[in-house]
């Protein structure tokens, strides 16, 4: 396999499960593979995506990652592949997009050779998108696969869920996070930093390495803990995060506060964090959330996210000036 291929060290006992189906030919038709977001649970449905075509596995029936079936699975433009995702400006996965996707894998493939669908996030899904495709995971065409991944599975059906086999990807413990992290990053890298920012998720504490956002959620922090001690102007803040930042700004912002809430109640976190977390009263925080939930699907209605980001901080100021 090439390296960018490796199965993830925390995921060698998924890894052995599936390639073991494989090479007995008694491979699922509905899988749901579960785990939180940046701990490569998405990588690893693309690994066993390409296991299944590829034309020169190792005994273990891992995929090669450079044959044409391989590169085509990588790029996103394999035949027998079909991925449903949310599309860009949409909050699910309505049922026109379910249906035709059933409709393609009840088609014949081309090649004779396995078809699989992959939904992701199948969080995604709605009521009636479940429905259209329960019959597809009841009644499922001959050498087709459907390959369900959610960070939330409970939030899926048991109409659903229990129709499904199940894989559940548990996030890396901190010393193999640390460990694969520090293996990949940059020499010299904030792996530590990286990984709080990242709330533990490797791959995304990986990305914000490589692209400098690492440094802009360190700004961002600095901001969040000025504005709480009245030590910095709303709007002057809002300005200096700036309009095309303010979108990942707001996402960045709802997660810091989820997790806040969650060390106000398991404590840990650093100085700072743990200052925030004791400072905030708690319903006037989880109001907050919901309102930023609104703010985000108001961004999605075209919204000007500077107006949005100031409101926003002015409301963040407030409530730590009110304890
Ligand atoms: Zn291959």
């Amino acid at each position: 396999m090439s390296a960018e291929w490796q199965i993830l060290p925390w995921h060698t006992s998924q890894w052995r499960q599936l390639t073991q189906a494989l090479k007995q030919q008694r491979l699922a038709h509905a899988w749901l593979f579960s785990g939180p977001a940046g701990c490569g649970t998405r990588e690893f449905a693309q690994v066993f995506a390409a296991a299944l075509w590829c034309r020169a596995p190792a005994a273990d029936r891992s995929p090669c990652g450079i044959c044409p079936d391989c590169r085509q699975v990588r790029a996103q433009t394999h035949p027998n592949l079909q991925t449903l995702q949310v599309e860009e400006g949409k909050r699910d996965i309505p049922i026109e997009a379910v249906r035709e996707l059933c409709q393609r894998l009840a088609m014949t493939s081309h090649d004779g050779r396995a078809q699989l669908a992959l939904i992701d996030p199948a969080d995604a899904l709605n009521r009636n998108s479940v429905n259209a495709l329960l019959k597809t995971v009841e009644e499922p065409p001959a050498h087709s696969h459907l390959l369900l991944l959610a960070q939330r599975p409970l939030a899926l059906p048991a109409t659903l869920r229990s129709r499904c086999q199940q894989l559940r990807f548990p996030p890396p413990s901190v010393e193999q996070a640390t460990n694969w992290l520090r293996a990949h990053a940059p020499a010299g890298a904030a792996v530590e930093t990286a990984l709080s920012a990242a709330h533990g998720a490797p791959l995304d504490a990986l990305a914000l390495l490589n692209d400098g956002g690492l440094d802009r959620q360190i700004a961002w922090r600095k901001a969040m803990l000025d504005l709480a001690a009245g030590r910095d102007d709303p709007v002057r803040a809002a300005q200096a995060i700036g309009e095309e930042q303010a979108p990942a700004f707001l996402r960045w912002f709802f997660a810091t506060l989820a997790n806040l809430l969650r060390l106000r109640t398991l404590g840990g976190g650093d100085a700072d964090l743990e200052w925030l977390a004791r400072a905030l009263p708690v319903s006037a925080a989880a109001a907050l959330a919901d309102e930023l939930i609104g703010d985000l699907r108001r961004l999605e209605s075209n919204a000007r996210p500077l107006w949005l980001l100031e409101s926003l901080l002015i409301r963040w100021q407030d409530l730590l000036a009110r304890r």
